[in-house]
């Protein structure tokens, strides 16, 4: 049974990462009937790695990237732009877990490093590690858990008392800061499109244009659009948290939204309220808590809120009402920014497994798919990538052994019994998140 794709990524919000860039060249769209040895369906971080390595692998092969919306504005380019080399909420109970993620992590984070040096993309990589915030006694329970797990790894970190992070980001709201180095923060849309802009030649990439399914033809794969078609003999199917459409991982990972706000430029007056007015990156220490940003342009970036998104991507009503709750949380932390305007909001859509499993690997004969998830899926994604390549041209690296030794994932339970387990988990750890939310 060949997959129909039902719903296809569309998006009506602001994404400020890509809005605030300068103007992308036009898309080139999918149109007449093209032949290539392998199509990669969806351009985020996963597709874009695997393509590229492949391409790399197999130079005298022909391949296409369709993606259904621009590269940088799905949900790769819509992130809170850490690309993280570890990163743990809760006590520090499955080591063995995190250190078998650690070095994917670190490789994916190692790959993407190299390549914005490499190829000079401009996307405001800067290496100044990130913060985690605690307020409230829940906090202040979450922070001393991830220290906790950073002394167990023996990762460096420093701690910052209420009145260090005042001076630093200039709000008392967090009772406690602690700071670890080691991962990057970027803009996640200038990235994306950078990374897409230096494939290699071998490969075509089609943008604004979705994939409405495919079928088998005489040992190839027929792949539909809106006004074109592929014949392919591999297909990749990297369409993220929309891998469903496509008939893979059903029941096997929710589709969580989660929002963002960004501000223009701040003025000097708005920037004195901001400790050093220098560039920072904030977790919560707390799972559900805010992610901040001050950006190198000095734009004050909020996200938070997690919910269940089984359908399309909000659209920008309902997104510019939970920017509301952005604006909650930056009056909470900086009272006298409180009617700073935001001027970009948006949305996007992540895969959370349960157990923390993966999918990757060959589905069918010549059918493969891949979905990062769960806790640092950029770099994450980035190292999965370059790995499904190499799985899929038959090499062998201990890296790749490490990939393939994860699970795939737990069955989830049906609708409407997903619906009630994610609220009620959801619910719970807004709760616990307190003040931090
Ligand atoms: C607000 C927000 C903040 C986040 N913050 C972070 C963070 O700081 N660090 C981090 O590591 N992660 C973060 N994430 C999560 C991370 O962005 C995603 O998990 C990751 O980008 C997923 O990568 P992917 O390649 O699997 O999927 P995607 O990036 O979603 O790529 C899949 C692509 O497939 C395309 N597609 C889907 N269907 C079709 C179709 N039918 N035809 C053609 N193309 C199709 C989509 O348009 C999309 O571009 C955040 C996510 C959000 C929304």
């Amino acid at each position: 049974m060949m997959p129909v794709v039902r719903l296809v990524p569309k998006y009506t919000d602001s994404n400020g990462w890509w809005e605030t860039l300068p103007q992308a060249p036009s898309p080139r769209v999918l149109s007449g009937q093209i032949r290539v040895q392998t199509a990669i369906i969806g351009g985020g971080i996963c597709g874009v790695a695997t393509a590229n390595r492949l391409a790399e692998l197999r130079p005298s092969d022909e391949f296409c990237l369709i993606e259904a919306e621009r590269i940088g504005n799905g949900a790769s380019g819509r992130n809170a732009g850490f690309m993280l080399n570890l990163h743990s909420h809760g006590t520090p109970k499955k080591l063995d877990i995190l250190r078998r993620n650690i070095k994917l992590w670190e490789a994916g984070l190692a790959s993407l490093r190299r390549k914005v040096e490499e190829w000079q993309i401009p996307c405001d990589w800067s290496n100044d590690g990130r913060f985690y915030g605690a307020a409230g006694p829940d906090g202040e329970k979450h922070i001393d858990e991830i220290a906790e797990t950073l002394d167990q790894l023996g990762h460096d970190y420093t701690w910052f008392d209420q009145k260090a992070m005042r001076e630093r980001i200039g709000t008392g709201f967090y009772s406690r800061g602690l700071h670890a180095p080691g991962n990057a923060l970027v803009n996640p849309a200038a990235l994306m499109r950078g990374l897409a802009r230096n494939l290699p030649r071998n490969i075509d990439v089609y943008e604004n244009t979705p994939v409405l399914g495919f079928e088998r033809e005489s040992g190839a794969f027929r792949i539909r659009t809106a006004h074109g078609t592929v014949l392919a003999e591999r297909i990749v199917l990297a369409a993220g948290a929309f891998l469903r459409q496509f008939g893979i991982g059903v029941g096997k990972f929710v589709p969580m939204g989660t929002y963002a706000s960004l501000t223009a430029p701040l003025n000097e007056r708005a920037l004195a309220h901001l400790g050093t007015g220098q560039e920072f990156g904030l977790l919560g220490a707390s799972a559900y808590g805010a992610t901040i940003r001050l950006t190198r342009d000095k734009r004050l970036f909020v996200r938070n809120l997690f919910n269940f998104v089984p359908g399309a991507p909000l659209g920008a009503a309902r997104v510019a009402e939970i920017a509301k709750l952005h604006r909650k949380a930056m009056a909470a932390r900086w009272p006298a920014l409180a009617e700073e305007p935001f001027e970009h909001s948006w949305g996007g859509v992540m895969a959370f497994t349960l157990g923390n499993g993966t999918i990757f690997g060959e589905y069918q004969p010549g059918l493969f798919a891949i979905l990062t998830h769960d806790i640092s899926p950029m770099t994450r994604g980035e190292a999965a990538g370059g790995l499904l390549a190499e799985y899929m041209e038959k090499l062998d690296s201990d890296l790749l052994s490490v990939q393939l030794s994860i699970p795939a994932p737990q069955r989830l339970p049906p609708r409407p019994f997903l619906d009630v387990g994610v609220a009620l988990k959801s619910a719970y750890l807004h709760y616990v998140a307190g003040r931090e939310f």
